[in-house]
């Protein structure tokens, strides 16, 4: 009778270490769901995502969405870890509450203001349209500042938020006359010949703030241990990205021509990924100055650089 037990037990904690085994496939390793949006301004999180699949331990599990409020509705959800996303949305969302930090940043640069090929200055801009992906973005404020170099401001142009695939087909069409977004899709009008670049983002806003990468407060609060491994690897994964490195990556996880990234990955780079003081406060300046925001969240309270 007590050696029936026995099988039974075994055969129950078999069941049990199976079971296990099942949620964490790969050598009992953590897996960390992070969202993101098929862009340039993403390739960090990708690459990291690589480097560590070829590894015993830490994975992450990539969520992909179409959307920036549909990834937001995840993260503000929790039903995802984390997220590489536009830095002002996720803000406002620490602004109305929700659990978030940002650790670090998704890129450095990278942004270009596209023009219909009539445009040869700002000014031009002038009762034109112009599309930004959504009001909370440093789109939106790279309008604002490009518009600033010839004294008019956001009133002087009609505004349309489109989604990001859209733009480059809205500006062949004369739908738009320019528009700033996350790449590639400002490289795709230029290789399609409809627009070109009237500023790089380096040129309007020095060391800007654009995507960032924000966990939750719950996954920091359960898994420091891994909270700290992820985003030190992240930023490992980010000095890791050169230009050669970055066309790999990009041509595996985005669905675009070489010729689109090649353009696109001239304007940025993923080293050195932290998020100083001194750049946050340049940023929460220009939206409070462009209206994005009247009170967004001060560096202390939604910035973690101490993991
Ligand atoms: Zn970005």
């Amino acid at each position: 009778m007590k050696r029936k037990w026995n099988v039974l037990l075994i055969a129950a904690l078999t069941a049990v270490f199976m079971t296990s085994c099942s949620r964490s496939p790969d050598s009992g390793g953590k897996s960390v769901k992070i969202a993101y949006l098929p862009i340039t301004h993403a390739l960090a999180v990708f690459e990291e995502a690589e480097e560590l699949a070829a590894e015993d331990g830490l994975k992450i599990e990539l969520v992909k969405y179409g959307s920036w409020p549909e990834l937001l509705d995840a993260l503000n959800a929790n039903r995802v870890d984390g997220a590489s996303v536009l830095i002002e949305l996720a803000m406002k969302s620490k602004q109305e509450g929700i659990g978030i930090k940002a650790v670090a940043l998704g890129h450095r640069d990278g942004n270009v203001v596209i023009v219909s090929n009539d445009i040869d200055s700002a000014a031009d801009l002038k009762g034109k349209t112009f599309a930004i992906p959504h009001r909370q973005s440093s789109h939106n404020i790279l309008l604002n500042d490009a518009l600033a170099t010839a004294g008019l401001t956001i009133d002087d142009v009609n505004v349309t938020e489109l989604p990001p695939p859209e733009m480059p087909s809205a500006l062949a069409s004369k739908q738009i006359d320019g528009y700033c977004v996350a790449e590639p899709f400002g490289a795709m009008g230029v290789s399609l010949g409809v627009g070109k670049v009237l500023f790089d983002s380096k040129d309007l806003w020095r060391d800007s703030l654009c995507c960032g990468l924000v966990l939750t407060d719950k996954f920091i609060a359960e898994e420091p241990e891994t909270a700290r491994e992820l985003v030190g690897r992240y930023k490992a994964a980010g000095n890791a990205l050169d230009k050669e490195k970055a066309m790999e990556i990009a041509k595996k996880y985005l669905n675009q021509k070489e010729g689109v990234l090649d353009i696109s990955l001239q304007w940025i780079s993923y080293n050195d990924l932290e998020i100083t003081e001194e750049t946050y406060n340049a940023l929460l300046e220009r939206v409070k100055k462009y209206g994005l925001s009247e009170n967004p969240p001060a560096y202390a309270d939604f910035v973690k650089n101490d993991l």
